[in-house]
Order: structure tokens, then C-alpha cells, then sequence
């Protein structure tokens, strides 16, 4: 079920693989993502395993409608409506914050000290939008300081093929996400892109994926767009605050 946990005074983090859930298919089998064709009932499964999994209560997971802009929003208790934003930020403890990637870099961060999470979808165009910059500031905001981030499992430089012109668009924004592929074809590098937009936010960066040997493209036991297609199922990363 998860790639990854971590926790750091009040704050626990994680990020989920492809196992311990009830989907089928390309979806196999824990899918969080909503409009990707899966059942919606197994995907309801999912959420509930997650949450246990968490040793969180189902009704207090908060996902997003994420659309990859630069939206965030700021929550203090379950919303009545699901957030249309590519990042949630809380100082509100024992809510379960949820983003949903595949491929796209899914990122938790938090100020354990002053008791803020957040977690964030940075994929290439959230990351040329500006989530990074607009998910630190909401933080602090709300009381943030020092501020970790966990950058979680994604697609890697070598995998992520674009069209030259592309590649040079978002390198003029963010040089740092300028790669070439295995093939020597022109990429993008969106996690060491992220990373640098941290950096320069003065956070400190936990690179999941260095730790786990993890690409989702390459790693079978994760959900990538790229290898699976329009169906393919979503990760989740996670954060909360214990009271
Ligand atoms: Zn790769």
C-alpha cells in the first residue's frame, strides 16, 4: 500500500504504491483517481483502505479536483464541496490531505514546529504555473516557517520524453527541468525542476523517489500515464497533523 511513510513531530506523511486495493485492470488495485474509468465503488474501497491504512477516518480524507494550475486551497474543516485546486493546506489537525498523481510529482509538506500541512500536484504545467511558490505562501499565511517538503514518486528525466519545443518552453521558466531521455531525446526532469522552485523557497527537500529507487514509468509496482494510457490508475501522497 505505501511506497513511502514518514512522520516528523505531529506531522505523518506518506505516499501509496499500486497494491492493497480492490481495483482491477489497468486500475490494479489501489486506484485514487476518480475520472480515470475506474468503478467508482472500488475506487470508494480504495479511499477506505487507504484511510485505514493511515489510521485515519474516511470522512475526514480531503481530496482535490486538481486541473494543474496554481489554485490553493485553505481548509479548517471537511469542505462540503471538493476543492477545485492543485493544492490543500490545513493547520487543522487529524484531517487527512490528499493528492493523486500518476507520473505528475506529487508533493507533502509541512512545518511540524508551527503545525501547517500541505500537499501539492506539481506536474510540467503546475510547475511552470507556480504551485510551488503559491503552496509555500499559503503556508506561511497560515504560521509557517520552516517548511520540509517530500518530493514523491514520478515519471524521471530519463523517462519523460516532450517535444523539443516544449522542453525549451519550460526551461525558460525553470531551466533546472531541462533533460534528455534515455533515447537522447529532449525530456523534462519535473522532480529536479520542483526541487530547485523548493529550494529557492528555502525549503528542504526530501526526495522520496532517491530513497525508493522509484520512477513511475519504470517501476511496475506504481501507477504511470505514460506507460498504462488514459486509464491508468492514480498514487496518492498524503499528510496530516495528530492532535
Ligand atoms: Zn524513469
Amino acid at each position: 500500500m505505501f511506497a513511502f511513510r514518514d512522520s516528523m513531530g505531529v506531522v505523518e506523511i506518506s505516499f501509496t504504491d499500486r497494491h492493497g486495493g480492490v481495483s482491477e485492470g489497468p486500475w490494479s488495485s489501489l486506484n485514487l483517481g476518480t475520472s480515470n474509468g475506474d468503478d467508482p465503488a472500488r475506487v470508494r474501497s480504495n479511499f477506505a483502505a487507504l484511510a485505514g491504512g493511515l489510521d485515519a477516518r474516511p470522512e475526514r480524507t480531503v481530496r482535490m479536483s486538481q486541473v494543474k494550475g496554481a489554485d490553493v486551497a485553505v481548509l479548517n474543516a471537511v469542505p462540503d464541496d471538493i476543492p477545485v485546486a492543485d493544492a490543500l493546506v490545513t493547520s487543522t489537525p487529524e484531517l487527512t490531505l490528499l493528492v493523486r498523481a500518476a507520473d505528475c510529482v506529487p508533493l507533502v509538506l509541512a512545518d511540524p514546529l508551527a503545525e501547517v500541512v500541505a500537499v501539492a500536484h506539481a506536474g510540467r504545467q503546475g510547475m511552470v504555473a507556480g504551485i510551488v511558490a503559491a503552496t509555500a505562501a499559503a503556508m506561511r499565511r497560515e504560521g509557517a516557517s520552516l517548511i520540509t517538503a517530500w518530493l514523491g514518486p514520478r515519471i524521471c528525466g530519463r523517462c519523460y520524453e516532450v517535444p523539443h519545443a516544449m522542453r525549451d518552453e519550460v526551461a525558460r521558466v525553470v531551466p533546472q527541468a531541462w533533460a534528455t531521455t534515455g533515447r537522447g531525446t529532449p525530456g523534462l526532469d519535473i522532480g529536479a525542476g520542483v526541487a530547485a522552485q523548493l529550494a529557492a523557497e528555502g525549503i528542504d527537500v526530501i526526495d522520496v523517489a532517491a530513497q525508493v529507487a522509484t520512477c513511475t514509468y519504470e517501476n511496475v509496482d506504481l501507477f504511470s500515464y505514460r506507460r498504462q494510457g488514459k486509464r491508468s490508475g492514480r498514487l496518492g501522497g498524503t499528510a496530516q497533523l495528530r492532535s
